[in-house]
């Protein structure tokens, strides 16, 4: 245990959708903690529940029931203002699809979110160009999108979302179009980065060998987060 606390607390978290006569009870008193420098696998087929309980971490979504801490500040009475600071400042997304600039570099499209926040472009590319080759990206910091393969390109919307230094990195199916071994050395460098920056990271993934690499393993049963092994 960390004795600063969990970057991010579920604690009875409640979330469900209507559909017609039928309710579906997604989470029901989920709990769930993640301490800083942590890689947790998010496991669950699909339609379990992954993203619904991504998108209540990520104050993308309001739980019904419950709270979200984030780096121990309680969400759920914040104004909407606050909480899309938090997300900015605090949080950090990958996709399944990574949603990069076509038009612009690797470089560019990881110097463009940190410029966004303030930062000057000297300081912002000077960051880009270390987490990109910290990444494995030295030797294609000027090439766009459609001139890097999958892995890449996943790694350089890794590099984008961590670059404003977020605590909480949340990652939905982040490798979910790649092949096999892409995928792992795409899981093995984000599990590294994590352990390295002290991030909290939880990574959805439908993959039993993948989620090895992950410091702790998770799935969802009857609403509730529970721990794997
Ligand atoms: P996963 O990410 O594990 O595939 P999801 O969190 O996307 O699962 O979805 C969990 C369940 O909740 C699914 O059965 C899905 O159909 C349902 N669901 C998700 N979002 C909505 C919504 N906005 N309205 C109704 N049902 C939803």
């Amino acid at each position: 245990m960390n004795d600063k606390g969990p970057a991010l607390f579920l604690q009875a978290v409640e979330r469900r959708y209507h559909q017609g006569e039928t309710t579906l009870e997604i989470l029901s008193e989920a709990e769930f903690a993640v301490w800083p420098g942590q890689s947790v696998a998010l496991i669950g087929p699909s339609g379990a529940g992954k993203s619904t309980l991504l998108h209540v971490a990520g104050l993308l979504e309001h739980p019904d029931g419950g709270e979200v801490f984030i780096e121990g500040v309680p969400t759920s009475t914040l104004s909407d203002g606050e909480r899309t600071r938090i997300r900015r400042t605090e949080i950090g997304f990958v996709y399944q699809f990574h949603h990069l600039l076509g038009e612009f570099s690797a470089l560019e499209n990881v110097v463009l979110p940190q410029m966004i926040r303030g930062l000057p472009r000297s300081e912002a590319q000077r960051r880009a160009g270390d987490l990109l080759s910290y990444l494995g990206l030295k030797d294609r910091l000027h090439h766009r999108p459609a001139e890097l393969s999958g892995g890449e390109q996943q790694r350089v919307a890794i590099a984008r979302a961590v670059a404003n230094a977020p605590r909480i990195l949340l990652a939905d199916e982040p490798t979910g179009n790649l092949d096999p071994r892409t995928s792992e050395h795409v899981f093995g460098t984000l599990a590294q980065l994590v352990r390295a920056s002290g991030l909290a990271a939880v990574v959805a993934t439908h993959n039993m060998d993948l989620a090895q690499r992950m410091d702790r393993r998770v799935t969802l049963r009857d609403g509730q987060v529970v721990e794997m092994e």
